[in-house]
């Protein structure tokens, strides 16, 4: 247990964190000692080199048994779909970065195997820690857990196995590896907190598709909470109540009992198509990062693959792919979601997306730097070999590619004009593609919002990334906390701009669709669907949702709502309205949880 002095609980204390994954869970907490092991550093003779380094390839040895043990285990949970986490684990073992570098620590600082992982690790950390991206820097999540799982090995110490929790619990930690999740039965630990962690962590990605309730980021419950003590996470909230009293008990048995039967309600509209009362279907399709979310994403309706973040296949590879690996990855995208479409976005590198082994110039100004399209077209070689890729896949399915913070037509015509380079060679060698591969732009500047009539006519397709596009309109860092309160979706600035590129699409006869975060909250669907929007691509837990409001709706309706929106002058005013009036059609979902 993590050593530390307990405070006298008071009944009803609430801690505030991050609600990670959504539900009530009622249990005794069950503290996990995950606390980091502090390795002890010894300068060690020259002659003692060959034994430390032994030692540590020992640990690595012994920690990729452990993984393969692990890896095992996840079919039978019905995960599949996220063994690639313990892929990732395994490549990280494998990694120059964590294994040449120690073992070079070793014998240039002659210092022992546990000092020279230490001193290494700090500095891998330090190097996805200086990453303002939360996605990404949340990766270092998993060099901890793999460093955490090899320095063990290295030191000896044996952990206490989550398998063999008895149940159920709530599980209390100061954090968990996503190795410890995916071991995770459902029926023992029905809930977790962990003192750090954030929404986009692996862990928090398993707790949601687990379906476990989860409050992450409480910075103190382990050393506040002790073992065995009555307690409630309330995912939905981000909030952790301990020692219920016997009202509150009552209370969240029964928003527990209403926020399971909704989602299981929900359950019910996967399978059925988005389509408006009068007969008007919208495409609700999935945002991944990864090809093995396709899976899962299918399983929760999702009609196909709307953007599939590419840099992340850069991120997770030992440098560059390679075209074939490239290849493989969308050809069974590309097959997996068939009939429907998969929409590859090409390489939005630069920025915040920082891959270690491009070797990005430092900028005063990263997020309007190099970056996507900029980067892709200086960096022709990674470009060609990314676009042949897409090519080679779009013979075996439905593939559509599209470009990344294109801000003028010349940026796009020199895409397409490098893509119809990249097809000529193709078609020279022989090697089979879809000709009339859809070319989407994604609008993601006040630039390319201005100019969307000119766009238009050299796409096929827009997707709007209203994440870039909100930072960009209103001026707003989308990764700074201090001003995260003036990034407002219904802002009438960016109402006015969504409903430009409506505008321009359907002037120009192309598809228009969305695939930033705002495309999946259920607040503002009907009015996206208002504006024109007929394809929106989301993280698919909100497909079932999204589904269930839609059916409900006709575009008549909708456009109504839209109206007494539009004309209103403030971010609060049009959320407000918007509220009351989603509340008062959909009570289920807009309300609170009581019955
Ligand atoms: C966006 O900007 O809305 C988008 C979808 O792209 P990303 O979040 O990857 O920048
Ligand atoms: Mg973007």
């Amino acid at each position: 247990m993590t050593a530390s002095v307990k405070i006298e609980i008071a009944e009803d204390t609430i801690l505030v964190g991050i609600g990670a994954s959504p539900g009530i869970a009622i249990a005794r907490s069950h503290l996990v000692n995950r606390a980091r092991i502090n390795a002890i550093e010894r300068r060690i003779a020259p002659e003692e080199v060959p034994a430390e380094i032994e030692a540590f390839e020992e640990a690595l040895e012994a920690s990729k048994r452990q993984l393969q043990e692990v890896k095992e285990q996840v079919p039978q949970q019905g995960l599949s779909e996220h063994l690639y986490i313990i892929d990732t684990h395994l490549l990280i073992l494998e990694d120059h970065m964590l294994v040449d570098d120690t073992k070079t620590l070793i014998g240039s600082e002659l210092v022992n195997a546990q000092g020279a992982l230490a001193r290494n690790l700090k500095r891998l950390r330090q190097i996805f820690d200086s990453i303002s991206d939360e996605y990404i820097r949340e990766r270092r999540s998993d060099i901890d857990s793999v460093g955490d799982r090899v320095m063990r090995n290295l030191v000896g110490e044996v952990r206490e196995n989550l398998q063999d929790v008895a149940g159920p619990v709530l599980v209390v930690a100061h954090d968990l590896s996503p190795a410890d999740t995916v071991q995770m039965d459902k029926g023992k630990i029905i809930g977790f907190v962990t003192d750090v962690g954030s929404w986009t962590a692996h862990t928090a990605i398993l707790a949601r598709s687990l379906g476990i309730p989860a409050v992450v980021g409480l910075e103190t419950a382990t050393s506040m909470i002790p073992n065995d003590l009555p307690m409630i996470i309330d995912g939905n909230a981000g909030t952790v109540i301990l020692k219920p009293s016997d009202e509150t008990f009552r209370e969240y048995l029964r928003k527990k009992k209403r926020f399971d039967y909704l989602e299981k309600k929900l359950e019910a509209f996967r399978s059925l198509s988005a389509e408006t009362k009068d007969g008007h279907h919208i495409a609700l399709r999935a945002n991944i990062d990864l090809g093995e979310k396709i899976a899962g994403a299918i399983e929760q309706g999702a009609e196909g693959i709307g953007l599939f973040r590419t840099e992340f296949l850069f991120m997770s590879a030992d440098g560059p792919p390679a075209e074939d690996w490239q290849f493989d990855t969308y050809r069974q995208a590309v097959e997996m979601v068939a009939p429907h479409p998969v929409t590859i976005r090409t390489l939005d590198v630069g920025g915040d997306k920082f891959v270690p082994e491009f070797n990005l110039a430092d900028e005063v100004n990263p997020v309007m730097g190099l970056r996507a399209v900029r980067f892709s077209l200086k960096e022709v070689g990674l470009f060609r070999t990314q676009l042949r890729a897409i090519l080679r896949a779009s013979a075996f399915g439905k593939a559509r590619v599209m470009f990344p913070m294109v801000s003028g037509v010349g940026e796009m015509r020199a895409c397409r004009q490098f893509l119809d380079n990249v097809k000529r060679e193709l078609r020279q060698e022989g090697i089979a593609f879809d000709e009339q591969i859809p070319v989407g732009v994604m609008i993601e500047t006040p630039s390319a919002v201005l100019i969307a009539d000119l766009l238009a006519k050299e796409a096929d397709f827009f997707s709007v990334g209203t994440n870039d596009l909100i930072q960009y309109c209103l001026a707003i860092d989308r990764g700074n906390e201090h001003v995260a309160y003036l990034y407002e979706p219904m802002h009438p600035a960016v109402l006015r701009a969504l409903k430009q590129v409506c505008q321009a699409a359907e002037a120009a006869g192309i598809e228009v669709g969305m695939c930033g975060e705002m495309a999946g909250e259920q607040l503002y669907c009907l009015v996206l669907i208002a504006l024109g929007f007929r394809d929106l691509s989301m993280n698919a837990s909100n497909i079932s949702r999204l589904k269930r409001i839609m059916r409900q709706v006709s575009l008549q309706e909708v456009q109504q709502i839209l109206d007494r929106i539009l004309v209103l002058p403030t971010a609060t005013e049009v959320s407000s309205a918007l509220e009351a009036e989603m509340l008062q059609r959909f009570p289920e979902l807009f309300g609170s949880l009581e019955i």
